[in-house]
């Protein structure tokens, strides 16, 4: 456990909630198990605090391991060696609903009743849980945890009784639930369906892939991006549809059916901005090409006049939006500051070190390239702006002669109940100040964000077509949140 006085890493930035990944083969591969540990290690960024596998063999039980830990550590090969079977799943975890900590959290989920046995992996968060769950449970179903998988699995549960055929269980599901979801699920029989909200937050994909040594065995896959399958050397073949399901069988190619259209899609925007891995393609659109045209759109906004200024990322992060920002302002683009690749996000402030700023212990200043420099410093958002305020800071102290935030998405004033963990208003810097408030609380020359107009412009999306709740409040839900109501019971829970 984290003492009150130790800091960790990462807290100052928003978090994914999952990764899915599911894959079917013919039985001359019974190793899908190292397959879905390459996949999960491509989507580890979509989260680090429990990783697991259920795996089968047509006809056979399921079996599932699970953990807490990254996937390198939990499904390392001495562990899955034993995991013999042609069809998976695979799931990484950051839980915001239940505790992290907790193994019985993590996914994949499995199910057990006298009606049906499945495996499931979720991404996303349903806003109606409480009255879904309350509603089970007063007819007889129990609980053992807090996480909406829970809930998803005794809803289908329940449906089994009156209908056994999946597509028609899955459209009931789709009408019931509210929020954010992309969900796989592996039948007892060996099919998998992977089925997106109709308005489509989550992202979710399928290809293909060759194993095999030299019969030339085609694995079908299905992942919360396409850099699992671009990692497994495959080829992407589509990208499954708001409201959409695809069904994977056996010998057969993926079957799609739409089962659920929305006028409104509402793709989490802040995928594009920070979430997915920058080599993916969301829907069809590439993340670097969206994170590069939000930097030149930026650098059209109040331009820094000096012929002495350069242009930094804050890394990882704001790489992609500060080459973009460099090419449309001829403003030369210059790594002042190096990630220390060694102080990963589960790194623990000693207590007796606390004084020391851990910017300064994860980030290395380069003094020569930023002294006397008017430097413009781009990031891809601004939380509670603790982190921001150190690395201006530390540019000051190195002898920038200026620092200029260019942030390359807007203001993020309200809380995320989509699948992302954000803070509550209060802990929004932009719900509780006014722009050149911000400005002067982290200790820069000039502060600009990015346009409404720049972002969908950017994305090139429509705006019916992206969820953009936390910048508007215009929540594409069923039953918008009241926001007082949801900040008290995500506070509670977390
Ligand atoms: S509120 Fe923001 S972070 Fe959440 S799904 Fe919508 S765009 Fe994404």
């Amino acid at each position: 456990m984290t003492k009150q006085n130790d800091v960790q890493i990462g807290q100052d930035k928003f978090k994914e909630q999952c990764g899915v990944l599911g894959m079917l083969s013919d039985e001359r591969i019974m190793n899908v198990a190292q397959f879905i540990y390459t996949g999960l290690m491509a989507l580890q960024h979509r989260g680090q605090e429990a990783a697991g596998i259920a795996i089968m063999r047509q006809g056979r039980p399921i079996a599932r391991y699970r953990d807490v830990g990254l996937v390198n550590d939990v499904l390392s090969p001495e562990k899955i060696t034993g995991l013999l079977g042609n069809i998976a799943l695979g799931h990484v975890r950051y839980g915001t609903v239940a505790s992290s900590s907790n193994v019985q959290c993590a996914q994949p989920w499995f199910f057990q009743s006298n009606e049906v046995n499945f495996a499931i992996v979720f991404n996303g968060t349903i806003t109606n849980y409480a009255p879904l769950r309350k509603r089970l449970e007063e007819k007889g179903h129990i609980f053992t945890t807090d996480v909406d998988t829970e809930v998803i699995s005794h809803l289908i549960a329940a449906n089994f009784e009156t209908s056994a055929d999946w597509i028609e269980i899955i459209k009931i599901l789709m009408h019931i639930l509210d929020g954010s979801y992309a969900i796989i699920i592996m039948t007892e029989q060996g099919d998998l369906y992977g089925f997106r909200d109709p308005m489509g937050f989550k992202p979710l994909c399928y290809g293909e892939f060759v194993a095999g040594n030299g019969d030339e065995a085609r694995i079908q896959v299905m992942a919360s991006e396409t850099c699992a399958i671009d990692a497994l050397s495959g080829k992407v073949l589509g990208h499954v549809m708001p409201g959409e399901i695809i069904h994977l069988e056996m010998g057969k190619p993926p079957h799609s059916e739409a089962i659920m259209r929305s006028e409104r899609h509402a793709l989490c925007m802040f995928e594009f901005v920070y979430f997915a891995n920058n080599t993916s393609e969301l829907d069809g659109i590439s993340v670097y090409d969206v994170r590069k045209k939000l930097g030149k759109n930026l650098a059209k906004i109040d331009p820094v006049e000096s012929t002495n200024a350069i242009v930094v990322p804050v890394p990882d992060s704001g790489r992609s939006a500060a080459l973009g920002y460099s090419q449309a302002s001829n403003i030369p683009f210059e790594e002042a500051l190096i990630k220390n690749r060694y102080i990963t996000r589960t790194f623990i402030m000693p207590g007796q070190d606390k004084r020391r700023s851990l910017v300064n212990l994860k980030l290395f200043p380069d003094k020569k390239t930023i002294k006397g420099k008017d430097i413009i410093l781009i990031d891809d958002s601004i939380v509670r702006g603790t982190t921001t305020e150190k690395i201006v800071r530390l540019l000051k102290a190195n002898g920038a002669k200026s620092v200029h935030l260019r942030i390359s998405c807007p203001p993020i004033r309200y809380p995320c109940y989509m699948g992302i963990d954000f803070p509550t208003r209060h802990e929004l810097m932009a719900s509780c100040h006014p722009v050149d408030e911000i400005c002067k609380k982290l200790g820069a020359d000039s502060l600009i964000y990015q346009s409404m107009e720049g972002l969908i412009d950017s994305i090139g999306l429509q705006k019916e077509e992206l969820c953009m709740a936390c910048l508007d409040k215009d929540y594409p839900l069923k039953n918008p949140p009241c926001l007082d109501l949801l900040e008290e019971t995500f506070t509670k829970n977390r």
